[in-house]
């Protein structure tokens, strides 16, 4: 552990004297400072990075954060003292190191945590009441904590709500001109919005215009939004123009339910051709799954099938039971993903009702209940959702035992 902590800042050293891009090293791309009279926030903008050594001093109160194996890009300058913080400064230290020292009016508590950006990663600092006390110069330089233990927080379940197709990739379309990617676009923002208005539920789209994503960039950003889970809006089309209903889908990696499915599912895939960009060829079966892929595939036909249930209240099933195919827009590693076939827009009664506001609504409606409905009952780590259930568990046990 500390020779290799010695060997990469060995490294890092031997590549600040030359002039190569470090690969390994992160770069400091900006700071922003919001700071008021009792409390302060100080992000820093970086491409890289997972450890910091945070301590305090006194005399003045100033807090100091080390960053490993970090460099300042040309161009960045502290920002000036606002509120709580009285002046900032950085500048390189031995061996690869980034100081940044925040001068404070007072002494703050201090608490820091990394973030994610689009391309990133962001250091946030807080000073002042949110934040957890750091122990005093007097006992040394320590680090500091996080305020939260984990598995406890308030945050958001967040779900990504994807349109299937847009730009030059109109999906399905129907026989009175319906373009698939109008109608998943509609029913994505209705989606949404009626996420956004449940508590402790947001929704991240993954398109909100007329755009083409490759199936992979959906999910980056999924990834990139945090989300919890994913879900797919589409509509369905076959020659058969009798055929109607929904369909929900997961991903398999044991073949698809059937045939159908498997038909569906390189059709979906093609999306991408239409881009320019080539669908990646390897089989699913040459994927690796492991026990943490097959439990994320668990968790999605879990929710998968709440919505099966809550759409059979909106209008007809196609098939009652959750299908399985291999969609590349599936294929994401860590979030439960699922994709909602609302209807068939090749049947003309429901290529109509696909343009109305009221069933796309109907439709959001029905997939938001039944992805709500599993997660009121398995909320992850962290979130609001688990928290309000873990208090009402509690005031269960205390009515329970006031009884005795
Ligand atoms: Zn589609």
């Amino acid at each position: 552990m500390i020779r290799k902590a010695f060997r990469q800042g060995f490294l890092a050293v031997l590549l600040g004297l030359g002039a190569f891009s470090v690969g390994t090293a992160a770069e400091l791309r900006g700071i922003t400072v919001a700071s008021d009279s009792h409390s302060a926030q100080v992000t820093l903008d970086l491409t890289d990075g997972a450890r910091q050594n945070v301590f305090t001093l006194e005399n003045p109160d100033r807090v100091v954060i080390d960053l490993p194996h970090t460099h300042m890009a040309r161009g960045v300058r502290a920002p000036a003292s606002a509120g709580v913080i009285t002046g900032m400064r950085i500048g390189p230290q031995p061996r690869g190191t980034l100081r940044v020292v925040v001068q404070l009016k007072s002494a703050l508590p201090a608490h820091s945590t990394w973030g994610s950006s689009s391309d990133g990663r962001l250091l946030i600092l807080t000073f002042g009441e949110t934040a957890v006390a750091v122990a005093s110069a007097a006992t040394g330089p320590k680090s500091v904590r996080a305020v939260h233990a984990p598995g406890e927080g308030d945050r958001d379940v967040v779900i990504a709500v994807d349109a299937g197709h847009g730009g030059v990739d109109p999906g399905a379309i129907g026989h009175g001109g319906t373009r698939e990617k109008d109608v998943t676009l509609a029913i994505a923002r209705a989606l949404a919005t009626r996420i956004d208005a449940e508590p402790g539920m947001r929704a991240v789209l993954t398109r909100n215009r007329d755009e083409f994503l490759e199936l992979r960039e959906r999910i980056a950003r999924a990834r990139a939004a945090h989300a919890d889970m994913f879900v797919s809006v589409h509509a369905d089309s076959i020659a058969d123009r009798s055929v109607t209903g929904a369909s929900v889908y997961v991903l398999s990696v044991h073949g698809a339910s059937s045939e159908a499915a498997r038909v569906l599912a390189d059709r979906e895939n093609s999306a991408d051709l239409m881009g320019g960009i080539p669908v990646e060829d390897s089989p699913l079966g040459a994927v690796l799954i492991d026990a943490t892929q097959s439990e994320i595939i668990g968790m999605s036909a879990g929710a998968a099938e709440r919505v099966v249930t809550a759409l059979e209240g909106v209008g007809e099933i196609r098939k009652a039971q959750v299908q399985r195919a291999g969609f590349v827009v599936l294929k994401s590693p860590a979030i439960p993903s699922m994709l909602v076939e609302t209807a068939y827009i090749s049947n003309p009664t429901e290529e109509r009702r696909l343009r109305s506001p009221d069933q796309q609504m109907r439709l959001a409606d029905a997939i938001a209940s039944g992805v709500r409905s599993y997660f009121l009952q398995n909320p992850p780590d962290g979130t609001r959702i688990k928290q309000e259930r873990r208090m009402a568990s509690v005031g269960d046990a205390q009515t329970a035992s006031a009884g005795h």
